[in-house]
């Protein structure tokens, strides 16, 4: 039986990700760490506070529940790190670094999620493949080419089964999202419902990946227990469900609040973030050496997220 540790388990992925691997795997087998303490659902089960720019704090922490896989978490996302470059490389790599030594030395199986912040300007936008040009130039996207090389590194050098995905913007209802660039995404549905209109930061006709939550903790969950020897790549699999500008956002969410209305008052900040990024990865990859699928589209997505945040306010 697996026995899993869980770093940034408070964050948008980890408060959902915890919950899923304790109903597969059993409450106890699953440690949630988070460098703030835990309330509710997630501490329900284990969780342990720990700062993973900690070495020791975070090894004495694996080893004491004896676990044999580490899903590393947490990290300070795009926006944020632009904030504060030097902060974000600390934690993104300093986190990074300390969580693939601990893998090392006690024989973990590996996974940590890079980003479609991994890629720059230089890439190719439409379709881009699973491997091209990575040339970021966010501090964000810096810290993802260099967790992805890394977490290679430790897979050829040591022989650590280290495993990846190269996450698009998450949409989700649980946790509000942590300071990324498609943040938008998910605050247009929770002012669908309060308001019937929203200013959205992200211009007109910019298209990025989105992916619904659940079709993100599947991912992890099929890519960990995916056969080793069908995997050529390893790290940062391409996977995407859903390639989408404001103004598709907003006819979804029209299909169900005809007087929903959108404008724009755009972020030059988090704009020059988007523009670098693709308009739509190609996830073939993962498709053929893990079966990756994705099941929400952004109707069946918006469906379910105006009915689950529309409970949140009555
Ligand atoms: P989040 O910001 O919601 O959560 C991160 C968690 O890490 C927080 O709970 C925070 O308290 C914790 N944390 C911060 N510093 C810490 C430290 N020093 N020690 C321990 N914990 C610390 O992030 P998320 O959206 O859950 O993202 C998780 C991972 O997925 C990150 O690597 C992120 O880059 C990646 N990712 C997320 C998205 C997305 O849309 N959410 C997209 C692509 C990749």
């Amino acid at each position: 039986m697996k026995k899993i540790l869980v770093t940034g388990a408070l964050g948008q992925i980890g408060s959902e990700l915890v919950v899923k691997l304790r109903e597969i795997y059993g409450v106890n087998q699953v440690i949630g760490t988070d460098i703030r303490e835990a309330d509710g659902i997630i501490a329900e089960g284990p969780f342990e506070v720990v700062d993973v720019t900690d070495a020791s704090q975070l090894y004495q922490v694996a080893n004491k529940y004896d676990v044999d896989t580490i899903m590393h978490l947490a990290a300070l996302l795009s926006a944020k790190a632009e904030e504060n470059p030097k902060l974000a490389w600390h934690i993104n790599m300093g986190g990074l670094v300390n969580a693939l030594e601990i893998a090392r030395e006690l024989n973990l199986q590996f996974f940590t999620p890079s980003s479609i912040g991994a890629f720059g300007p230089s890439t190719p936008k439409d379709h881009t493949p699973q491997d091209t040009l990575q040339r970021p130039t966010t501090m964000y996207g810096v810290n993802k080419v260099s967790g992805e090389l890394l977490s290679d590194y430790y897979y050829h050098r040591f022989g650590v089964d280290t495993r990846g995905v190269r996450y698009p913007g998450l949409i989700s209802h649980v946790t509000l999202p942590g300071g990324g660039t498609t943040d938008y995404a998910v605050e247009i549905y929770y002012e669908a419902i309060k308001k019937k209109a929203y200013t959205s930061c992200i211009a007109s006709g910019t298209y990025m990946d989105m992916m619904y939550m659940p079709d993100a903790l599947n991912a992890i969950i099929q890519l960990m227990e995916a056969d080793p020897n069908r995997l050529k790549h390893r790290n940062a699999f391409n996977i995407s469900a859903i390639s989408a500008a404001p103004e598709d956002f907003a006819k979804a969410i029209q299909k169900h609040i005809p007087e929903f209305k959108l404008d724009f008052q755009v972020d030059p900040f988090k704009q020059k973030i988007a523009d670098s990024w693709p308009n739509s990865i190609d996830s073939s990859a993962a498709a053929e050496e893990w079966d990756f699928k994705a099941t929400y589209d952004i109707d069946k997505m918006t469906a379910e997220m105006l009915e689950k945040v529309s409970h949140k306010f009555v």
